[in-house]
Formats: C-alpha cells, sequence, structure tokens
C-alpha cells in the first residue's frame, strides 16, 4: 500500500475521532450544503453556526428562497456581511428551482456565486462525487505536506492525486478540521498531529494578507446603513443620525450600495431594494 494510503488511514482515523460538531456536517441534501457552503465563504463558522439553522427553517428549499422578497433574504443575512452573497444565492436558487440540481462540479460552477471550492464541496458531499474542495486552508494544509507553497491549480492536483475516493467526504472534512484545528495559519500543532510523519514543513506557506480591521471600515459603514434601511426606509440625513456614522462614510455606503442593487432611491428616500 503506498504513502497516500497509509497517511490517509491516519488523517481519517483521527477525524474519527476528533471531529468538529457542527450543524451542516454529516448533511447531504445539496441545499443544505449550498447555504452553508456560501455562509462560510467569507464568515467564520462559529458565527455560521449561530445562523445556519434559523436561515434553513425561513428558506428550507431552493424554491423558498427564490420567492421571498429581497428585503426578506437580506433580514435573514444579517450578521453574516458581504451580503452580495445572498442575493446570488437567491438567483442559483431560483435556477434549481427550475431546473433542478446540476450535479457535476463543471456544472454546478455555473450557478450564481458558486466558485471551484462550493461547486465541489456540493457535488462530493450531495452527490457522493470524488473530488478535493480546496481552499485556503486545504491549500495550506497541503503546501506543509510538500514543503513548498502551492498554488491554486498545483494544490487542486495534488489533492486530486491523494483524495480517498471511498470516503471523499470524510477525506475533504478531514482535511478541513486538521487545517482548522491544528495545522493552523500561524504555530501549529505538530507535536498532536496525525499526519506529522509525512509533512515535509511546516512553514512552507505564506499566510494571506491580514483583512483589515472591521471597525472603522466601509464594509462596517455597508452593513450599519443595510441595517437601519430594512428597519425602515430613511434618507441619507436620516441615516447619519440612526447609523452615528460620518456623513461621508453613509454618502459611500449608499453609493455602494446603490450600485449592487442592494438599495434603491426615490427622491430623497432610500429603501432596500425589492427585486
Ligand atoms: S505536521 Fe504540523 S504543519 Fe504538518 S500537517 Fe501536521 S500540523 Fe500541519
Amino acid at each position: 500500500m503506498g504513502e497516500p494510503d497509509t497517511r490517509n488511514r491516519a488523517l481519517l482515523a483521527w477525524y474519527h475521532r476528533e471531529a468538529r460538531t457542527l450543524p451542516w456536517r454529516g448533511r447531504t441534501d445539496p441545499w443544505e450544503i449550498l447555504v452553508s457552503e456560501v455562509m462560510l465563504q467569507q464568515t467564520q463558522a462559529s458565527r455560521v453556526a449561530e445562523r445556519y439553522e434559523a436561515f434553513l427553517a425561513a428558506f428550507p428549499t431552493p424554491g423558498a428562497l427564490a420567492a421571498a422578497p429581497l428585503p426578506d433574504a437580506l433580514a435573514h443575512w444579517q450578521g453574516l456581511g458581504y451580503p452580495r452573497r445572498v442575493v446570488r444565492l437567491r438567483d442559483a436558487a431560483a435556477h434549481v428551482a427550475s431546473h433542478g440540481w446540476p450535479r457535476t462540479p463543471d456544472a454546478l460552477r455555473r450557478l450564481p456565486g458558486v466558485g471551484p471550492y462550493t461547486a465541489a464541496a456540493v457535488a462530493c458531499f450531495a452527490f457522493g462525487v470524488p473530488v478535493a474542495a480546496v481552499d485556503t486552508n486545504l491549500r495550506r494544509v497541503l503546501s506543509r505536506w510538500e514543503g513548498r507553497h502551492l498554488g491554486p491549480g498545483e494544490a487542486e492536483r495534488l489533492a486530486a492525486s491523494l483524495i480517498d475516493r471511498r470516503r471523499p467526504a470524510d477525506w475533504n472534512q478531514a482535511l478541513m478540521d486538521l487545517g482548522a484545528l491544528l495545522c493552523r495559519p500561524t504555530r501549529p500543532d505538530c507535536p498532536r498531529c496525525p499526519v506529522a510523519s509525512w509533512c515535509t514543513d511546516p512553514s512552507a506557506y505564506r499566510p494571506p494578507r491580514r483583512q483589515p480591521p472591521y471597525v472603522g471600515s466601509h464594509r462596517e459603514a455597508r452593513g450599519r446603513v443595510l441595517a437601519a434601511l430594512l428597519e425602515a426606509a430613511a434618507t441619507e440625513e436620516e441615516l447619519t443620525r440612526s447609523t452615528a456614522l460620518p456623513r461621508d462614510r453613509v454618502r459611500r455606503a449608499v453609493a455602494s450600495l446603490l450600485d449592487d442593487g442592494l438599495v434603491r432611491r426615490d427622491g430623497p428616500r432610500l429603501s432596500v431594494a425589492d427585486g
């Protein structure tokens, strides 16, 4: 038996003992998986875990989200950030409600808001396709295994050659958990790692640039303006008062929300778009 098989056995045995308990784990419904993966694209797992069940309770099927007014969808996305994601998720839901689920990674990628990672995750977890779902966490782990920083294409090719084809979903999730629990971006916990004997160089990873702080950011201003408009339509002046943000930040936030089609203007009054 080759080295990857031995490493996979050690990895999967560790996963069997140490897997994280997350509300989307073990699910095979493609809608439930797509919702979790879109939420996880830019939001921490702990925050997603707080919102996931409520979102699915409100929109239990693609048809339910596709039929929902945009303000309802945005209201249930509150706290997750990057609200354009729910607009695209709603577009994807409309496509699925009309045409059914695509089942391969290539076909899934044609859905709005679905990139290579999300497509692979849905194909693997829902439809059992033995494809690796390579995000930055997996790239970090694989780079350390290989002993050099891997680009996205290289990491995908390597992952495709290593994946356990009998248990592809467990393999993907085992690597995700290894990346989250032990093989962290800084200070990996190598002494407790089940695959340390096969790892070439724990320093072989260049962390991405840190995100700027949320407080004081354009993202924060957008979130606060959108939250205020979900309460009630308002003018820029009223928004400046209700958000307690400087007028120029409100103006820039409004301009970008208008650009994104999340907000509409009716004379001086602004409201959440209902398209
Ligand atoms: S030995 Fe350390 S660097 Fe290598 S995979 Fe395990 S935790 Fe990551």
